[in-house]
């Protein structure tokens, strides 16, 4: 997983892969990044000298910055750093100026740092945050990346989108849909049952979905799903597409040896040929 929450220290944007050529990495573009107040914060007189008659001075704009509640609507670009790719992808949301307390267990010392988390709400084109593998059905893919877009604006939704990715997963493996009894009556199967069956032949796989349900049956009934539970959600699917999808490395350095040996010549000749 690129992201484990929310949000993410401005300073140190994780590297997410680039959504076009998906071998570059997104770089920050500085001089693209636009910023404006929000309307709570512009109210306020950007330096104040008035005090009531209690002595007590009008909040102006630097005491909610230096208090730690400063925030700013922004936007920027990222590029891949991929020389014949260079996508570009815009990013917006919420940059705050927030005070994070750091523990120390060896001395018990506690620190405080100032840093600016920035609160995506969205990433055009979506970004991935977790690896697909490539031979993953196209079908699939599509939930997950859809999902992807939902998980930075509602933790809840993006768990519905994950549910919807195991459907289709199901479907791919074709799970049936429906049960017929001996007179050849139809009843549907449930998401669990579809897995169950699956879990005919991949008994360890069927545990990690089984659990994405239940995140996803949760987020069907609640409003309080959170970014980590999604995060774990995505670790269940990305060990699944993995075991399903992608060659082994060991199967891939026996595929590229094989082929070497019946060429008799290295890869990139091969490839040229
Ligand atoms: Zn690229």
């Amino acid at each position: 997983m690129v992201i484990r929450k929310g949000y993410f220290d401005f300073d140190n944007i994780p590297r997410f892969s680039c959504p076009c050529c998906g071998t570059g990495q997104l770089r920050f573009e500085k001089d693209t990044l636009i910023s404006r107040l929000p309307a709570w914060i512009r109210k306020f007189p950007e330096y104040s000298d008035n005090f009531n008659e209690h002595g007590e001075k009008d909040v102006d704009q630097t005491d909610i910055f230096e208090n730690y509640k400063g925030e700013v609507i922004a936007s920027f670009f990222l590029q891949c750093d991929h020389v014949f790719c260079k996508e570009a992808v815009v990013v917006s949301g919420l940059l705050k100026n927030e005070l994070e307390t750091e523990y120390d267990v060896s001395d018990g010392s506690i620190w405080e740092n100032d840093v600016k988390n920035f609160y995506p709400t969205s990433f055009c084109p979506t970004v991935q945050l977790f690896k697909i593998p490539k031979k993953t059905p196209e079908k699939v893919k599509t939930e997950l990346i859809y999902s992807f877009s939902l998980y930075w604006i509602s933790p809840p939704a993006c768990g519905n989108a994950i549910r919807v990715a195991v459907e289709r997963l199901m479907d791919e493996k074709e799970i049936p849909t429906v049960k017929t009894s001996e007179k050849g009556k139809e009843t549907p199967l449930t998401l669990h049952q579809r897995i169950e069956k699956f879990g005919e032949d991949f008994e360890e796989l069927s545990g990690l979905l089984l659990a994405i349900k239940w995140i996803g049956n949760d987020a069907s009934h609640t409003s309080d799903l959170y970014q980590s539970d999604v995060v774990l959600a995505y670790e269940f699917f990305e060990r699944c597409l993995v075991e399903l999808y992608e060659e082994s490395k060991i199967k891939r350095l026996k595929n590229s040896a094989h082929e070497i040996n019946t060429e008799k010549k290295p890869i990139s000749k091969i490839r040229k040929a």
